[in-house]
């Protein structure tokens, strides 16, 4: 008999595991405290795929216990650090590759833009990225160095005024609109037979020698009415069976459920909220000018900005900050506007622009924590920080093929859970 998965939230980690368990037969029900996929940190984010994480912008500001749990968990990495940063190269360079195979195999289509360029925007900083070429490199990474005629020509919306030493160019990376693969995958999950139910808040898990049972319990929409009545759920939406908690027994359970992880799974995790702010736009299209704004994705580390373009939108994301799961965090979208404008002057429509602001779950030495929780049966797709789009696809594969029972196609012991204790 094939077995029966619960995953736990319905982002972008629950619904390409729910997909990838369904694809290898087994049962899947997938448990959504929100309305519909897509609606927290994979709602509005940079778009950028890459093929590693190391590459995209620094986090500031960051507060000093923050700072020394990161210095804490490097030290304690010692070696096994290296290993988890090949198992990370490894399973974001299959996180793309997978992301393209769904595409194509199942005619998604996210609004992708191909091209991932990193501005250098001075000397010294092409000199300190000529340095680093061998190591991209050694950990097979497609990396080019270009000077600034080159850059240029790639991506040429780039403002010519804008000082610019030279850009790293990564192949096979570039930007894809997460929501709306999510929301198309959704859908092909479940033809292949996995369940959806909304509105419905995992509460706890217990585990016993022949299984584990999930306490789950209806949790109403704040703004009520009219999506309860129906007018406006999705395809495969349901309602709960009856109100109050009730108890559902499945053979292995999939935390997909970000900074609420720990609390499903009763034992502290060691993640942080880190914060992030965007501003989207739609592009000017200007007959006179065919170059206006990015052609896929722009990076700026010195400024700590994404600049992407998905479809015939643009998106600045930055601001990166780290705080508790509760804090607030103020958000200077000025400082996106400026950033845009000094890159890609004049390229979007600005009487149309949306604001934005999220927070993603991250661990302390920034890695994803993925595999076995410690508890039987129950596994943890969680805290891709920042390249959890590019991540997704790869991370989900490899676990479901554990939790399937298989053997992985990346060995991810660097990445379980048991480093953060
Ligand atoms: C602003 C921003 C920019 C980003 N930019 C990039 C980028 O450019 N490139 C990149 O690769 N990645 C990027 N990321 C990261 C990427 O978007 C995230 O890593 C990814 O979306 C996380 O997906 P998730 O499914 O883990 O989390 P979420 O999308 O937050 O999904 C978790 C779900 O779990 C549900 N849930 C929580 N608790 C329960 C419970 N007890 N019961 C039922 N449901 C529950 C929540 O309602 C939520 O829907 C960005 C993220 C942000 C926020």
């Amino acid at each position: 008999m094939s077995r029966r998965v619960a995953v736990v939230g319905a982002g972008l980690a629950g619904v390409t595991t729910a997909y990838e368990l369904a694809a290898l037969g087994c049962q899947v029900q997938v448990f959504e405290r929100g309305g519909s996929v897509a609606e927290q940190a994979s709602f509005a984010g940079s778009a950028l795929l890459s093929p590693h994480p190391a590459l995209v912008p620094a986090v500031t500001p960051t507060p000093w216990a923050w700072r020394w749990r990161r210095w804490r968990a490097g030290r304690r990495a010692g070696r096994r650090g290296g290993e988890a940063a090949s198992t990370l190269a490894a399973l974001s360079q299959l996180g793309l590759a997978r992301t393209a195979e769904l595409r194509h195999q199942l005619g998604l289509d996210d609004e992708s833009t191909e091209g991932l360029l990193i501005a250098l925007t001075d000397t010294r900083r092409l000199a300190v990225a000529e340095a680093r070429m061998d190591g991209w490199k050694a950990l097979g990474l497609q990396v080019e160095l270009l000077d600034a005629e080159a850059a240029r020509r790639r991506e040429p919306g780039v403002n010519a005024d804008a000082p610019l030493a030279g850009a790293v160019a990564l192949a096979h990376g570039g930007a894809g609109n997460a929501r709306l693969f999510t929301q198309q995958l959704r859908l092909k999950a479940q033809r292949q037979g996995a369940g959806f139910r909304f509105h419905t808040t995992v509460r706890a898990i217990t585990v016993d020698g022949t299984g584990l049972t999930l306490r789950h319990e209806h949790t109403p929409p704040l703004e009520a009415p009219t999506r309860v009545q129906g007018a406006q759920r999705e395809a495969g939406d349901t309602l709960p069976q009856s109100f109050g908690p009730m108890d559902e027994r499945f053979d292995a359970v999939v935390l997909c459920n970000g900074l609420d992880a720990s609390a499903v799974l009763g034992q502290r995790l060691s993640l942080a909220a880190q914060h992030e702010i965007s501003v989207t736009a739609p592009l000017r299209l200007l007959e006179a000018h065919p170059d206006l704004g990015p052609k896929a994705a722009w990076v700026d580390p010195t400024l700590g900005l994404t600049i992407t373009r998905t479809g015939q939108r643009v998106r600045v994301t930055g601001g990166l900050a780290v705080s508790s799961p509760r804090a607030k965090v103020a958000a200077d979208f000025e400082a996106l506007h400026r950033g845009l404008q000094h890159w890609f002057p004049g390229s979007v429509l600005h009487s149309q622009v949306q604001h934005g602001q999220s927070r993603r779950a991250v661990a302390a030495d920034g890695l994803p924590v993925l595999g076995a929780s410690g508890r039987a049966g129950v596994w943890l797709n969680l805290s891709p920080g920042g390249n959890g789009w590019g991540l997704a696809c790869g991370a989900a594969s490899v676990l479901a093929q554990q939790v399937a029972g298989g053997t992985p196609t990346v060995e991810i012991s660097a990445l379980g859970p048991q480093r953060l204790a």
